[in-house]
Parts: C-alpha cells; sequence; structure tokens
C-alpha cells in the first residue's frame, strides 16, 4: 500500500463510559419484550461495567463504538434521531484507535493506514518499498512506478500502465456501488421486490456500460486467484509481490487461491485526496479520525456510553429501550452469541454459524530507539523509503509457501510482514529521536492446530521480529518495547471474530448480495429494527464509514416509512 501523510481533526468532546452490553432484546411479532442471554460477553471477554444513568429509551441504539457505528450514529443524529452507542471497551472506534502501548510510545495499534475516508494531507510521500535479502530491491513512488517497475524487465515497465488503468476503471466501479444498498435478493412478490428487481436491473445496465475490455477485467478480478491474474501481466517477482500482497492482506488464503484478486482489488478502490490506490497516515494514528467521528456524531446529540429489535440489555441488567439496533459487530458475534437462537430461523443461524473469520493475521507495534537500515538500502537517517510501506515478503512463491506452512504448523516460518513506521511521518507518536513502527504480519492460522495463542504468542512475535531483522540487521537491538495481538487478542480486545480484521472474509459467497447472507443485504437483520451497520455488511472491511453511513440511510428510510403508514 502505498503512503500517504494525512491529516484529521485531533480530541474528541465526547463523554462515554466504556459499558457492555450483552444482548439484542427481541420484539415478537406484536409486542416487544426483553431476553437476557448471560453467555453473551463470555466470547468476546470482560468487560468494564459501570451504571451512570437511569435507563432512557431511543430512537435507535448502536452497539459498538467502531468507525462505523459512529458513522451510522451520526448520520442517524444528523437526521434529528436519539441516538446512543454502547461501546463495550473504554474507548470508542474499533480497531482504529492510537493508543500508548509502551511508555512515551502511541501508535494506531490495529488498522495503521487509511484510505476511503478524505481528510487534508498535509505530506505527499506515496511509496511502497520492497527489499529482498540479496540487495536488491523495489521502490515504488508516484510519478516513477514505470521506471522502477521497468528496472526489473522492460515488459513489465510497459504493462504497468495498462495494468493499473484496468485496476483503477474496475476500483471505480466498486466505489460506485459501495456507497449502494446491494440488491436483496428474496423471493416472493411485493413492491420492494419490484424495488429490488429494478436495482438489479440498473446493476446490470451500469455493467452493459463498460467496455468489453474493463468487464472481462472486472470479472477476472471477481474470479480468479491473484496470482493467476499477475503472472498474466507481469514477469518480475517483486511487482508481482507489490500488487500480491493486497490480495492476502487480511485473507488468509495463497495468492493463487480463487477469488483473492477480489481483495487486491477491495484495497484498490480506496483514494487519498482524489489520488487512487494510495494509503494515508492519519496524523494522531488512526485514534484522531474515529475522536473526530466521535465529536461529530456527539454534535448530532448522539450519546456514547458504552429483535422487533427493540433495545439492549446491558450485562448488569439494565435495559436501554429504543426503536431501532444498530450492531456495529461481526454477524458471527451478533448471531451466535447475542441473540437468543430460537429468535432465529434454523437456516439463517446454521450460515451464521459458518460465517467465515479469521483474517490470519498478527499485529504487533514496536518501540525503536532508531530507524531501521536495510541490506538493501542501507542508511539510518530518514530516507524517503522509510516512510513507504514496507512489504517484507519477495514474490507471490514466497506469498503461496507462507499460507502452506500457516496451515500446516500454525505460522510461516517465513512469514508476510508489511512494516509502516508512522513516526517517519507523525512526531507526536514517540519521544524526540525514536520510533514507533506497525508491523502487520500475515499468514498465521486463525485457530493453532496445537494449543493457544497465548502459549505461542511470544514466540511467534520473537520470529516476526526476527524476520525484519534479516533485512534490517541490527531491528532487533533497536527495539524498546513492543506490543503484540495474535488472532485471539484482536478478538478479546476488539471483539472481532477469529481476529478477522474485515469482519468475515472477502470472498465471492460473502460480497455485495450475500454480505452478511442472501437475502439481508439491504443493511437490515432478519429481526424487524435490527439493523447490520459494521464491516459485515457491504462493502464490507477497512476503514471507510461506508457500511456506518449506508446502514443509517436505510434506517432512516424505514423511519419515514412507518411515520407514513402510521
Ligand atoms: C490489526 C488490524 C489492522 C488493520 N489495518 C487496516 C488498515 O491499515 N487500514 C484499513 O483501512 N483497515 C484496516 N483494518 C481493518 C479495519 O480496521 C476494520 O475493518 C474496521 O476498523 C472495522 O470497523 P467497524 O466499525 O466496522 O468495526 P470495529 O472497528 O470492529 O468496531 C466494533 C466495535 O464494537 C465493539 N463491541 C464488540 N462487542 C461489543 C459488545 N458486546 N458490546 C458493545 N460493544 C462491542 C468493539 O469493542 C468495537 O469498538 C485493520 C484491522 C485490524 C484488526
Amino acid at each position: 500500500m502505498p503512503l500517504l501523510g494525512v491529516h484529521a481533526p485531533n480530541g474528541c468532546g465526547v463523554s462515554y463510559c466504556g459499558q457492555a452490553f450483552s444482548v439484542v432484546a427481541l420484539e415478537d411479532a406484536a409486542d416487544w419484550y426483553l431476553l437476557r442471554q448471560t453467555s453473551a460477553l463470555a466470547a468476546i471477554g470482560s468487560a468494564w461495567l459501570a451504571m451512570t444513568s437511569p435507563a432512557r429509551s431511543y430512537d435507535v441504539v448502536v452497539i459498538g463504538g467502531g468507525h462505523n457505528g459512529l458513522t451510522c450514529a451520526a448520520y442517524l443524529g444528523m437526521a434529528g434521531l436519539r441516538v446512543k452507542i454502547f461501546e463495550r471497551r473504554g474507548i470508542v472506534g474499533g480497531a482504529a484507535v492510537t493508543e500508548e502501548f509502551y511508555p512515551g510510545f502511541r501508535n494506531s495499534i490495529a488498522a495503521y493506514t487509511v484510505s476511503l475516508l478524505h481528510p487534508k494531507i498535509i505530506a505527499d510521500l506515496a511509496q511502497n518499498f520492497l527489499p529482498t535479502l540479496h540487495g536488491d530491491y523495489l521502490l515504488i513512488g508516484e510519478g516513477d512506478a514505470k521506471n522502477q517497475v521497468a528496472r526489473f524487465g522492460r515488459a513489465d515497465g510497459e504493462r504497468y500502465e495498462a495494468f493499473t488503468r484496468q485496476l483503477d476503471a474496475s476500483a471505480d466501479l466498486l466505489r460506485e456501488l459501495a456507497l449502494q444498498t446491494p440488491p436483496n435478493l428474496r423471493r416472493g412478490w411485493s413492491i420492494g421486490t419490484a424495488g429490488q428487481i429494478l436495482k438489479a436491473g440498473r446493476l446490470g445496465n451500469r455493467l452493459r456500460r463498460l467496455s468489453t475490455e474493463n468487464l472481462r477485467t472486472l470479472f477476472e478480478l471477481f474470479t480468479k486467484s491473484a496470482g493467476d491474474y499477475l503472472d498474466g501481466w507481469f514477469e518480475g517477482d517483486l511487482v508481482k509481490a507489490l500488487f500480491g500482497f493486497d490480495a492476502i492482506v487480511g485473507n488468509y488464503a495463497s495468492p493463487y487461491t480463487p477469488g483473492t484478486a477480489y481483495v487486491l482489488l477491495h484495497h484498490a478502490f480506496g483514494e487519498v485526496n482524489g489520488k487512487k490506490r494510495v494509503w494515508g497516515h492519519a496524523i494522531g494514528g488512526m485514534g484522531a479520525i474515529t475522536q473526530a467521528m466521535a465529536r461529530a456524531a456527539a454534535g448530532y446529540g448522539v450519546e456514547v456510553e458504552n429483535g422487533r429489535a427493540c433495545g439492549l440489555e446491558l450485562e448488569d441488567g439494565r435495559a436501554v429501550r429504543a426503536g431501532a439496533v444498530a450492531a456495529n459487530i461481526d454477524p458471527k458475534l451478533l448471531y451466535t452469541a447475542m441473540i437468543p437462537h430460537g429468535a432465529l430461523d434454523a437456516g439463517f443461524l446454521r450460515r451464521m454459524r459458518a460465517w467465515r473469520c479469521g483474517s490470519g493475521t498478527f499485529r504487533i507495534n514496536v518501540a525503536l530507539s532508531k530507524l531501521p537500515s536495510f541490506t538493501a538500502l542501507p542508511g539510518r537517517d530518514l530516507a524517503p523509503h522509510h516512510s513507504a510501506g514496507i512489504i517484507l515478503g519477495p514474490s507471490l512463491t514466497h506469498m503461496d509457501r507462507a499460507y502452506c506452512d500457516a496451515r500446516l504448523f500454525g505460522w510461516s516460518r517465513e512469514p508476510i510482514i508489511e512494516m509502516v513506521i508512522p513516526s517517519t511521518l507523525d512526531h507526536t507518536l514517540a519521544p524526540r529521536g525514536a520510533h514507533v513502527a506497525s508491523l502487520f504480519c500475515q499468514h498465521v492460522a486463525p485457530q493453532l492446530p496445537d494449543g493457544s495463542w497465548d502459549h505461542h504468542r511470544e514466540r511467534v512475535a520473537d520470529l516476526m521480529i526476527e524476520t525484519v531483522d534479516r533485512y534490517a540487521p541490527g531491528f532487533k537491538a533497536s527495539l524498546i518495547g513492543r506490543q503484540a495481538l495474535s488472532p485471539l487478542d484482536l478478538e478479546r480486545t476488539f471483539g472481532l471474530s477469529g481476529g478477522d480484521i474485515f469482519h468475515g472474509a472477502l470472498s465471492l459467497d460473502q460480497l455485495f448480495w450475500a454480505r452478511p447472507a442472501l437475502g439481508y443485504a439491504d443493511y437490515r437483520g432478519p429481526l424487524k429494527g435490527l439493523y447490520h451497520c459494521g464491516s459485515g455488511a457491504h462493502p464490507g472491511g477497512g476503514v471507510t464509514g461506508v457500511p456506518g453511513h449506508n446502514a443509517a440511510r436505510v434506517i432512516v428510510a424505514d423511519r419515514r416509512w412507518r411515520r407514513w403508514l402510521g
């Protein structure tokens, strides 16, 4: 992912208390009732309970204060609704937060780069750096990419622009579709069904307007493996690895697994300041963005405290009533742990149990005494490649092997790591002269074949650090402190089932009108009044705010209808 520096407003005027909810309250067809399921929290660890206000009723309550919950709440508040967010942790932002992970060192401890949001850019350093162990490297900067790629083969250099042009054309369409509610495929006839057919027709018409070449590309990106797709374009290992990495980020799969080309496309549909396929660093970390969202939501009267769904029951037994419930948590957690199973259709529940979660991601935050010096490009003085997305994973074969290894042993002996050093762009994160780095490590098993992540976390963290040290000798010695987050820790800390960074795999069976399930792609859940506003809904994961935005639009429209129908 090429990196830019992005400025996001700081500070937060919202008062909230990290308060946990335990179950979605339900209505049967005629009446509203509350039901308690005490085991709900067990799945995601302990919670901090604090009773601060008497039970009140709201138009909408939002379960989870992730960036999508905040976005949804802000739009609902803007529409004049009384909204309250219930967040389990002591901080809002979900996986997009800035926290002190070691005394004096702050970082975006989970998500670390932003693309689809549009904050103001203050530094322009779009780069990717792919070093090898043999002294060679690919350094991609804006405007120079074609020449850099051509260093490894003239033909690749010539194809680079055609490749990115085609990728951009598909990404443009995806960007357009992201803000639309997908057609909801359901049996039977009603006014609603006619609307869905019209919507599907409009989509077909939109596809018809694409050139045959773009349509072919789109089809290939949705169906092929990234490896097969990239092998068809390029010869050089490093250029294939550059794009191949985006296909396996948060996607526990070999780059040669069919469907991985879509994940490459998913990572290409963002933009920063009009620059497509570019990723940015938020000054102040990802938390600066989500705290600004919380402030915006508070500005519209949204309260933050931490089916027919008519409210919540908190772990302390308090009931909170509301006209609707918007769930920012992932569908597996929502349906298998938080709603009484008897309230759900057995087929639907079976599908939600089989919802594929587990992105195979391991995250480390490190405090460093100095910048790394790479064998491929030596030097500890700040240079452009230090501000790049540094990808350690020099070929698709390497990535394929990493996946196979992880399937067999639980983690790869030669892992794939993206390292980002945000303190090269943002001096507020670390003491003067020191640095923080995010290590985003791919291909560890969400559940280990043998033992618990609690027993293997530190060993795997050591392996990741040693891997960086092989590319940048002295890295290990420069370590002052570290925070390691295994898939189990991501689940416990952020409530992400299986540690899945996207709230569910971005595979064809879990995308668009099948996200989170056929018949429920319009942000409405199977219980009246229950909505999906998190990354488990279209268009999926990443710090986009789009599911929250789209869900708010549906909730507001439903309320208008209800009022109109009396
Ligand atoms: C390690 C990691 C790295 C990533 N890197 C990037 C990146 O660089 N760029 C990018 O764009 N995306 C990245 N992502 C993906 C992105 O962060 C997520 O897809 C996105 O943040 C999800 O947002 P959300 O609002 O839908 O859900 P979440 O952020 O998951 O928010 C859900 C909220 O619900 C809360 N919750 C859970 N259970 C309960 C409960 N019982 N009661 C109340 N609240 C509850 C959680 O605490 C959380 O605050 C990364 C994710 C991870 C984990």
